[in-house]
């Protein structure tokens, strides 16, 4: 204790006995500022001791007073002075002492904020809160229990912070008091606290540990509502960042599409304006005149294809779907006209249709059929070298009861098994030599899918690289 508040008790003393060396002096009174003095600075403790002091030393006055007096007033009021220093350094330092406790939580409390606010691990955090709440309380050990919530259950204890579960607090030799009280922060318990002190708790801790532990609910609460805050603005600015990767792509992916659909339909037509420009300004004979006639034709039916592609993707994208019109048609006539017309157009390759007899009657679009044979023929032309032969099959699928197959196989290039699933999505065209020199929008497969479902029917692959690929359509007959 400081020396302060004694060197007054003993100026008082002194002045007393120079003044008057009577107990009744009302110097006395002035006992009272250096046991208020004690109080303050030292708490409890200081102020019942200087207020002890004063008492003995007015003591001896007081005694002699009573035998000279007897219990007379001079003689109360002299008990009375005696008596107050004391109370009210005892009064004072206790309240001093429970007012330095509460700041000293309030100061743990905003640390414990703090450390939970941390960028460290939630683990580490709880670890960190528990020490300080040891300290905070001034007892031996601290558990914290927090049960599983949105993640696993977790556990720190002070002062190992080793982690250990609360079972395992009172493991040492010496007996000691546990309080274990429940974290709820107002929404049900998330946990435990459990403190343990050699001795007894005290009313005052464990006072101070329930507000405590109320305080620690709700700074935890607090740090699982950042957390799952920061996590949900992280996934979010992730969508953020994939979404306008995505639009990159899908941008760039447009305008790919439009320099190869300029190119695709530029060929058609510098081809029919050549010829066409050819029959009108020179003087053609007949014969000549009829092979350039076919390529006219050849070139027309080609751009009538790609605008009916681009005009049925433009329909599937704005979700309109594809209208058919539905009507029994000859499957088999269809095919073999393709086929005929593909033969014709590709000499260099070996068609071979193989038909069932009797082939089930289709009701379905049948300009939509053509457009799926021709696509699937075209694609076998184009990804297959010359000389290569093409096999169509039309008949009941075996496996499928119900529905009629409808196959092109060829022995061309073939298509990686990890590329399969991809190449019915619009605008993909994978990356070959001959798929990088072969015309094409990347979208007949697309469109072949998209017709096959408009039927309730659905397309089937299966290809090996550098052996050929074989593409099944299944319709309902
Ligand atoms: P396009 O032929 O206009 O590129 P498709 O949608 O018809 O577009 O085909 C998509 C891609 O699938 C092609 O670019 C090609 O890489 C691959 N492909 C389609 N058919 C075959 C086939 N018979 N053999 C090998 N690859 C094929």
């Amino acid at each position: 204790m400081s020396a302060g508040p004694l060197a007054l008790v003993a100026l008082i003393a002194a002045a007393i006995v120079a003044g008057a060396g009577e107990g009744g002096s009302s110097l006395r009174h002035l006992y009272l500022l250096p046991a208020l003095w004690a109080a303050l600075a030292h708490g409890a403790f200081g102020g019942a001791l200087v207020g002890l002091l004063a008492g003995f030393l007015q003591a001896p006055s007081i005694f002699s007073m009573i035998e000279r007096l007897g219990l007379s007033r001079p003689v109360v009021d002299g008990l009375v002075s005696l008596t107050i220093p004391l109370a009210m350094g005892l009064t004072v330092g206790r309240l001093v002492d429970q007012s330095r406790a509460r700041g000293a939580q309030l100061r743990a409390l905003l640390e414990i904020q703090r450390s939970l606010a941390g960028e460290t691990t939630f683990g580490a955090r709880l670890a960190q809160v528990a020490s300080l709440t040891r300290r905070a309380l001034g007892v031996d050990r601290v558990g914290l229990h927090l049960d599983a919530g949105d993640g696993a259950p977790l556990t720190a204890s002070a002062p190992d912070g080793s982690g250990a579960p609360d079972s395992e607090l009172s493991g040492s030799a010496t007996p000691c008091r546990r309080l274990t009280l429940p974290l709820d922060a107002g929404q049900g318990p998330m946990g435990t606290l459990v403190i343990e002190r050699s001795g007894d708790l005290g009313v005052s801790t464990r006072g101070a540990a329930q507000a405590l532990a109320l305080h620690v609910a709700l700074a935890i609460e607090n740090a699982r509502l950042t957390e799952s805050q920061r996590r949900s603005a992280q996934e979010l600015e992730d969508r953020v960042t994939r979404a306008t990767q995505r639009l990159r792509e899908i941008d760039q992916a447009k305008s790919e599409f439009l320099s190869v659909v300029s190119h695709e339909l530029r060929t058609p037509l510098t081809a029919l304006q050549g010829f066409s420009e050819l029959l009108l300004d020179r003087d053609v004979p007949p014969a000549r005149a009829r092979r350039y006639l076919r390529h006219v034709q050849t070139e027309s039916q080609r751009l009538g294809r790609i605008v009916a592609d681009l005009l049925d993707l433009s329909r599937i994208e704005s979700g309109r779907g594809l209208s058919l019109r539905r009507e029994p048609f000859d499957l088999r006539e269809l095919v073999e006209c393709n086929v005929e017309v593909f033969a014709c157009q590709h000499a260099l390759h070996r068609f071979d249709l193989s038909v069932a007899e009797p082939l089930p009657p289709l009701c379905a679009d049948r300009d939509a059929v053509d457009r799926m044979v021709k696509n699937l023929l075209s694609n076998a032309v184009k990804y297959s070298p010359r000389g290569g032969r093409v096999l169509v099959q039309a008949r009941p699928a075996a496996d499928r009861p119900g529905l009629v197959e409808l196959a092109v196989e060829d022995d061309g290039i073939g298509i990686p098994a990890e590329a399969l699933p991809r190449i019915f999505e619009p605008y993909v065209r994978l990356a070959h030599p001959e798929t990088a020199t072969a015309p094409g929008l990347g979208l007949g497969l697309s469109l072949v899918r998209a017709l096959a479902h408009a039927h309730g029917g659905l397309v089937e692959v299966e290809s090996l690289p550098g052996k050929g690929s074989r593409f099944r359509v299944l319709l309902p007959a």
